[in-house]
């Protein structure tokens, strides 16, 4: 301790409640305002050891940050605090925390800004809630300092970030000069703002004066019916006191946790639409509307142009209210149970992206710095392996996260004719696929939307096993992609998933399947009737009665004829033949016979529907179709 220092007389209380301690500029500025004769910030500083001579630009560069080790000891020695108390008031404490402050020489004003900027640090400026300013003398908390600090736990509302008056972000020290206070020549006025007045409202050199808006009466947003964004506030801030947080059900180091957030935050505000992010107070959701009208707009302006100015990883969104719309999000995102579950969670955020940038989509993992957790989660969703997954939209509309909830039994091997001629057939056109593949690739993809499955797993769920693979799947997905037709298919398939969700009664389509296992011919008396009924003369050979099953059986069913068991030969020779001799029969009779095989078709579907009733009320009653 040099000669020129005293020890001060008058130490207001150092603050140390529940939001954390104040922060070193706040604890400066009211021990100006407290002394008997109240000094400017320079004099203090001088007093305390933190200055050599009290003159403006001798000020520390890392201002708040930092202290050196002697700076550290006056200081303590001065106010009379411990050593901790005094490391407290510091940024340096949420060092490896909520950020990573290597490479920072508190002497170095330009390594501070470098490191600052890196890390979203939040050295210069600060949140605040205006009843602590009001109940605590106007001490700031450090805490407000950080970009992840939105409410305030104490009075449940949302923290205030600018000015009305000079419409400047509170608590702002000049980041430019190493965050040094402003006006540091005055006497400090705790509570009020110390931001400079807007350009010629102030004046300037000595004649200019501070804003001097009383911050302890500023409206803040009531949150406290905000449940989610309370509880996001409160896992942050466990972390901060942890130094861990949870991620996909994993203990992490909480600057890995404070990284993700970060990216997570960053990617929303990127591409989410107000609808994605959960529900929100009005004033935090009409702040939200207004950044994505705001960032939309830059983004059409620069359409087409190589590259785009907007690029939110590089700082935090300058408004409290967006974060309180982005951060719950994110940290119900790292709040999943296990990589599964967060990878589901971030599924629809990376289909937002993916509007925004298209094929560009895998830079987003660079772009927003992803590692660890979240970048497994990236490289699941975009996998080659599940091109349909992330093409087709898997999840029920309203981006809720949730599967849809129709049964796949209810889905037929082949698409509904009339809905793939209708919706589907017109997308597929050119896709050199021919319709069976395409209305099975369908079911498939529908089957698809009621569960984690990939297309392997949804063959079986339709009863496809060993008859059919659903390889085109992949094909069918790659042409929509080439002629920009994703969209469509989402929509009509939906469609397919709202009215299989809608009110019933929906078929069984592998119970039929069942029923029908042991259909390889249709009897003779059936069949010499329907020959009658239509005025065809035809002759009772086993080879007629089986073609007639297999046309049958794929109308019923909803299916193909090749699938069915009367096409089942032994070997791939005898069924090469079987389904040429039934390619002669359509081609000689389907005409023909199609309607009086129509009715086969409505009394068997008929028949089917009585026996599972009669099955499922008389259980052991036997045989489910005698044919
Ligand atoms: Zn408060
Ligand atoms: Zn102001």
């Amino acid at each position: 301790m040099s000669a020129t220092m005293r020890r001060l007389t008058s130490v207001p209380e150092c603050l140390e409640g529940k939001g954390g301690s104040e922060s070193f500029a706040s604890f400066i500025e009211r021990l100006a305002a407290h002394q008997l004769v109240p000094a400017p910030v320079t004099t203090l500083l001088a007093a305390t050891g933190l200055i050599a001579e009290d003159r403006y630009d001798a000020l520390p560069a890392g201002y708040g940050i930092d202290l050196t080790p002697q700076q550290r000891r006056d200081f303590a020695t001065v106010c009379d605090l411990s050593l901790d108390e005094v490391d407290s008031m510091l940024m340096r404490q949420f060092d490896g925390v909520a950020f990573d402050l290597t490479g920072l020489d508190v002497a170095d004003a330009s390594s501070v800004r470098t490191v600052a900027h890196r890390e979203w640090a939040g050295f210069a400026g600060s949140a605040c809630c205006p009843a602590c300013l009001q109940e605590n003398g106007g001490a700031w908390l450090l805490r407000w300092k950080l970009w992840t600090s939105f409410v305030c736990m104490e009075h449940c509302v949302l923290l205030v970030d600018r000015c009305p008056r000079c419409e400047r972000r509170t608590g702002s020290y000049r980041a430019d000069q190493g965050n040094r206070p402003r006006f540091a020549t005055h006497v400090p006025m705790p509570g009020r703002c110390a931001n400079s007045l807007a350009v010629g409202a102030a004046g300037t050199g000595k004649a200019a004066r501070p804003c001097g808006q009383d911050l302890t009466c500023l409206p803040a947003v009531d949150l406290s019916d905000a449940a989610r964004l309370l509880q996001a506030q409160q896992d942050v801030n466990a972390v901060i006191k942890r130094g861990t947080g949870q991620v996909a059900g994993e203990q992490v180091p909480a600057l890995v946790y404070f990284r993700h957030l970060r990216s997570l935050v960053a990617l929303a505000l990127h591409g989410a639409r107000v609808e994605d992010l959960g529900e929100l107070p009005g004033p935090v959701r009409n702040a939200l509307e207004d950044y994505i009208l705001r960032r939309d707009d830059i983004r059409y302006g620069e359409a087409g142009r190589k590259g785009t100015s907007l690029h939110p990883y590089k700082a935090p969104p300058g408004d409290v209210r967006v974060i309180a719309a982005t951060l719950p999000w994110a940290v119900e995102v790292l709040r999943q149970p296990d990589q599964l579950a967060l990878t589901e969670a971030l599924r629809p955020m990376i289909e937002r992206s993916r509007e925004v940038r298209g094929s560009q989509i895998r830079r987003v993992g660079v772009d927003f710095h992803f590692d660890g957790a979240l970048e497994m989660a990236l490289s699941r969703i975009l996998a080659f392996r599940a091109p349909l997954r992330h093409t087709v939209g898997h999840l029920a509309p309203a981006g809720t996260g949730a599967y849809r909830t129709f049964r796949p039994e209810h889905v037929p091997h082949l698409i509904w004719r009339d809905d793939y001629e209708r919706d589907f057939r017109p997308l597929l056109a050119g896709s050199g696929v021919g319709e069976t593949a395409v209305r099975v690739a369908i079911s498939v993809a529908l089957v698809m939307l009621t569960g984690q499955h990939s297309r392997k797993s949804a063959v079986p769920l339709l009863g496809l096993e060993g008859l059919h693979k659903g390889t085109s799947l992949p094909v069918v997905m790659m042409h929509l992609n080439s002629t920009q037709q994703v969209e469509a298919f989402q929509t009509a398939l939906h469609a397919l998933a709202d009215r299989l969700e809608g009110p019933g009664p929906h078929r069984d389509y592998r119970v039929a399947q069942r029923q029908l296992v042991a259909f390889r011919v249709v009897d003779t008396a059936t069949w010499l009737n329907l020959g009658e009924a239509a005025g065809v003369q035809v002759s009772d050979r086993e080879a007629q009665r089986r073609n007639a099953a297999a046309w049958v059986w794929a109308e019923v069913l909803s299916s193909d004829p090749a699938l069915s068991p009367a096409m089942r030969g032994s070997t791939p020779q005898e069924r090469e033949s079987l389904l040429k001799c039934y390619r002669d029969f359509l081609h000689l009779h389907q005409a023909a016979l199609e309607p009086a095989l129509l009715e086969v078709v409505a009394d068997i579907k008929v028949h089917l529907e009585t026996q599972h009733r009669r099955f499922h009320a008389l259980p052991g009653e036997g045989a489910l179709l005698d044919r």
